[in-house]
């Protein structure tokens, strides 16, 4: 055992209720039975942690520590862990499904009816430990980081997971013309699992002209200020009149999303990959194109531990360029500081560093 388990507080960002994240002292975390204590090394800030700063969140009720995107050495374990040691560097996925219900028995892990996450159901990653529960081992949510990955690349494992997941949904494949709506950073990261899985036209649109010029680093075919070109007059006229196979709405944008059935070849595949404020969802959807063009439209919500686990892969494999990913890293005081960046549209991955 290090000198860390002598410790009885740490440091925390907590989450006391809208508009107020805290930095206190609390207690540590125990060891769980079957489970190990986690040395936060990196925990990166998602779209819904900015949402939860602002409105809440069902799960998460104050005071609570959010963070689910997470990175760090274990530090503990209990005896019956087998797999894990201390000082082993861990990324653990946000979802972890239970294995038992229908859906993760039908393989889909990602929508299981009784999924605990971190950060909703267990504390999260915005402090300096975690513990991590003796079913995150057992089910495969937890993978060790190859030592040329650092933690801040590590944490960006989860919503690149997500985005693969989205992309399996789809069956982006070997020739396909995709479009990807929005550059934030869910944005960019789907030119590169499109560009992974062998889509060879890429287009990528957005309005903001500054976060266009930022997603030049990921590597589209196009780029499509749809502030200044009417979006979907463009995206036929690069592919000859004919759309594109896939169109992913990476941004939480209605219109967006009409304009996506628009985009769509004949038997297109689309996905509403961003959702829409709860306080109104609906969009005004041309069934006629679904009907006589034979398109497919898909969601995607969260990912499973295999997910994760392509995720590092493909991050260990120098195939994201967490370089232009990461814009920022910060202490964890400055977690607010991180929200109000991505708020501002100035940065695409903001990591903290507990
Ligand atoms: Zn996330
Ligand atoms: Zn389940």
């Amino acid at each position: 055992m290090k000198s860390d388990g002598e410790k009885t507080v740490m440091k925390a960002a907590v989450y006391e209720g809208q508009e107020s994240i805290q930095l206190r002292q609390v207690n540590m975390p125990a060891l769980p039975q079957g489970g190990l204590l986690l040395r936060v090394k990196a925990c990166a800030i998602c779209g819904t942690d900015v949402r939860t700063f602002h409105h809440g969140h069902r799960s998460r009720q104050p005071p609570w520590i959010i963070g689910h995107e997470i990175a760090g050495q274990v530090i503990q374990v209990a005896d019956s862990v087998e797999r894990l040691k201390a000082g082993d560097r861990v990324t653990v996925a946000a979802a972890v499904p239970c294995g038992k219900c229908r859906f993760c028995v039908r393989g889909w892990r990602n929508m299981c009816a009784s999924v605990k996450a971190h950060g909703n159901h267990y504390p999260g990653g915005f402090a300096e430990y975690m513990a991590v529960m003796p079913e995150v081992i057992e089910q495969g949510a937890i993978s060790r980081i190859p030592d040329h990955v650092s933690y801040d690349e590590a944490a960006i494992t989860e919503p690149l997971a997500c985005v693969i997941n989205g992309q399996e949904l789809l069956n982006v494949s070997l020739g396909d013309t995709v479009a990807v709506i929005g550059a934030g950073p869910v944005g960019c990261m789907h030119v590169e699992v499109a560009r992974a899985r062998g889509a060879t036209r890429i287009i990528h649109l957005e309005l903001q002209a500054s976060r266009l010029e930022q997603a030049r680093a990921f590597g589209a075919d196009f780029y499509i200020n749809s502030d200044q070109q009417e979006p979907v007059k463009a995206v036929h006229e690069i592919t000859d009149g004919q759309g594109a196979d896939v169109v992913i709405v990476a941004c939480p944008s209605r219109e967006a999303q009409e304009q996506s059935l628009q985009m769509a070849a004949v038997r297109g595949r689309i996905s509403l990959f961003g959702g829409l404020p709860k306080s109104d969802p609906y969009i005004k959807f041309d069934s006629n194109i679904v009907h006589y063009k034979e398109i497919a439209v898909y969601g995607a919500f969260t990912s499973s531990p295999e997910q994760n686990q392509s995720a590092l892969s493909l991050i260990a494999a120098g195939r994201i360029n967490t370089q232009a990913l990461i814009t920022h890293t910060l202490p964890l005081a400055d977690l607010v500081k991180g929200i109000e960046i991505i708020e501002r549209g100035e940065g695409l991955k903001v990591v903290v560093n507990p």
